[in-house]
């Protein structure tokens, strides 16, 4: 673990990608009955993929290495080469997958305005072009929950309802609605949706384990039979196929049945730091729903490099996602303490300037 110069460890709140497994998680997967994956013979994927599934109230589950590459082929799943996606301008499908909707699955992308988590249906509805020549058909939309850089806020089940609605009356088969659910679990545990609830909306969800969850390792796509047959070929083709990674699975079961109810206490602390540092006129703490704290330091003398580069000096890790916006998250590895630190820290510089 990284340290600072006084020997205590750095508090890492850059993101809730950095914890590390649990002894508990350590022993799940030491224990984890394994065979190849790419058979189809672990079991332990195959328990995960099942488990996985029926959480969302759909037929079949894939587990992927990566968040990025399950979404890209999810995305894949519902568009076609020379199709189009329409996605959050500022959604990580678009903007954080390294052009992969482009370079790997021939997918055209056009974005509705970011407004984090508040989108809107009509918006939406307004942009979706039909099929025809020489048009480039929408055959799918995207959405996020919870949104990242909407600063972890929840899109209210109403949204996704009428987004649902659109999407069905769209054309003569439907658009694909596609959930990148990375922190789906964030989401249901604010606001009390059950999962299977989520699971109805969406044609495909990916999620994720290795978020606020603590895994090392690993995302699904959650979708029909039919689509996850499908999925699992595309996946094999671009390098995805694993085989003893039950141990990994393991590590994901471990979560989901340890990591999700107490996501609670990682959105409280991020309303912790919230509440301390509004003062300084960079966040209102009602925004903050999950684990993160979007600071926008437009208003102050400090930019968010400068920000980071001084909070780690003193043994505080925060991320400049943008020159004037920073962002805090809380996970698995930080406690009260830690967060308390943080925010006199944080609170200290901001009002240094
Ligand atoms: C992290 C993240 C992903 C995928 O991430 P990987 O780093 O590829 O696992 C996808 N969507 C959102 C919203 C994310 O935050």
């Amino acid at each position: 673990m990284a340290e600072q110069r006084s020997g205590r460890p750095m508090i890492d709140l850059r993101s809730d990608t950095v914890t590390r497994p649990t002894p508990g998680m350590r022993e799940a997967m030491a224990s984890a009955e394994v065979g190849d994956d790419v058979f189809g013979d672990d079991p332990t994927v195959v328990e995960l993929e099942a488990h996985v599934a029926a959480m969302f109230g759909h037929e079949a589950a894939l587990f992927f290495p990566s968040g990025t590459m399950a979404n890209q082929v999810a995305l894949q799943l519902c568009v076609d080469r020379g199709g189009e996606l329409l996605a959050g301008a500022d959604a990580h499908v678009v903007t954080y997958e390294a052009g992969a909707a482009a370079a790997i699955g021939g997918i055209s992308t056009r974005t509705w305005p970011a407004v984090g988590a508040a989108l809107d249906p009509e918006v939406v509805a307004a942009m979706i072009r039909p099929s025809g020549f020489p048009s480039v058909p929408t055959q799918a939309l995207a959405v996020e929950q919870t949104h990242n850089l909407g600063g972890g806020g929840v899109v209210p089940l109403a949204t996704l309802h009428r987004l649902a609605e659109v999407a069905l009356a769209a054309s003569p088969s439907g658009l694909a609605l596609h959930c990148d659910g990375a922190r789906i679990w964030h989401a249901h545990v604010a606001d009390r949706v059950p999962l299977f609830v989520y699971g109805q909306l969406f044609q495909t969800l990916s999620v994720c384990l290795s978020k606020g969850l603590g895994a090392p390792v690993g995302s699904l796509v959650v979708s029909s039979r039919q689509r996850i047959a499908q999925a699992r070929q595309i996946r094999k083709r671009i390098g995805g196929g694993m085989r003893q990674v039950g141990v990994l699975a393991a590590a994901g079961r471990y979560a989901l049945d340890h990591h999700v109810a107490r996501l609670a206490e990682d959105h409280a602390r991020a309303r912790r730091i919230a509440d301390t540092l509004a003062p300084y006129g960079v966040v209102d703490p009602a925004q903050v729903r999950t684990n993160m704290v979007l600071l926008d330091l437009t208003k102050t003398t400090l930019d968010a490099p400068t920000l980071a580069a001084r909070a780690e000096q003193h043994g505080v890790l925060i991320a400049a996602m943008l020159p004037h916006l920073a962002r805090v998250v809380t996970h698995l590895d930080v406690d009260d303490e830690d967060v308390d630190q943080a925010g006199t820290v944080l609170g200290a510089l901001l009002a240094a300037g």
